[in-house]
């Protein structure tokens, strides 16, 4: 039985519409429950885009990219109906995934909408809690199931507070973003610049292939005090030609302690 107090308004749709599995979330029919069609089309300077007249609206996709992508843009767009009826939107995926900390607010929004249609945390999280390791294997087949992309699937993952984890991601700039699971304190605040043991600045900058996860000292990620104490799990992949995600999975329970004795 799942209490419904607790439930976000995307869940409560699905729910509504008995939707209870992975694969039963077509975005486009719940989009014409709603009154919206989705259509796809040539946009400029855009890659989705939300008009609607009154209790109608029209989401317009650009064509051509790939399915998880599209939904997860359908899923977005949604969001704006929800929250924000009677304004128009132009949105990029791109910025949802690189400006991810410095979006406005209505983004986020959308975003949060669009992650809790596509991965309800009432199917997501007992998946998630099942998997044995917190790495990208598990994420691939996490994606697999709920056909989201890797990047919207981590971080999920990482909110979700299932696993106590750490996503990063850099360019080689440097760090650009992170986001911490509830369960990790403050403390663990990763580093700007990779260190050049991390599996990240092999990703980075040197060896694309694909290797598995690996213990590393903390203090590669992190300058804290105590951090040379412990190890923790990495894991990096590349999702573009200028980044690298890392998920840090903070094995040792002592470090999820409020404070090191
Ligand atoms: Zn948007």
């Amino acid at each position: 039985m799942i209490a419904s107090s607790s439930l976000t308004k995307a869940e409560c749709k699905l729910l509504d519409l008995g939707i209870t599995e992975p694969s039963d979330i077509d975005v486009e029919a719940i989009a014409w429950v709603e009154g919206v069609r989705v259509q796809y089309g040539d946009l400029i300077g855009c890659e989705a885009r939300l008009v609607g007249y009154g209790d109608q609206g029209i989401v317009t996709i650009q064509k051509g990219f790939d399915e998880r992508r599209m939904r997860f843009s359908i899923a977005h767009e949604l969001g704006h109906w929800n929250y924000h009826r009677g304004r128009s939107f132009s949105c990029r995926a791109d910025d949802w995934v690189e400006g991810y900390s410095t979006k406005p607010i209505v983004e986020q929004e959308a975003d949060e909408y669009a992650a809790n249609l596509l991965m309800p945390a009432f199917m997501f999280n007992p998946l998630a809690r099942a998997i044995k390791r917190p790495t990208f294997d598990s994420v691939i087949d996490l994606a697999a199931q709920f056909n989201t992309s890797l990047t919207a699937t981590t971080i999920r993952l990482v909110e979700s507070n299932t696993w106590p984890l750490i996503l990063v991601s850099h360019t080689a700039q440097g760090r650009a973003w992170f986001k911490r699971s509830k369960d990790v304190p403050d403390r663990w605040f990763p580093q700007k610049d990779l260190d050049s043991d991390s599996i990240a600045f092999d990703r980075l900058f040197g060896n694309q292939e694909r290797i598995r996860a690996q213990k590393i000292g903390a203090e590669a990620w992190f300058d804290s005090r105590g951090a040379e104490r412990f190890d923790i799990v990495e894991d990096a992949i590349r999702i573009s030609s200028s980044q690298v995600l890392t998920l840090l999975w903070i094995e040792d329970i002592e470090m999820l302690e409020d404070k090191i004795r």
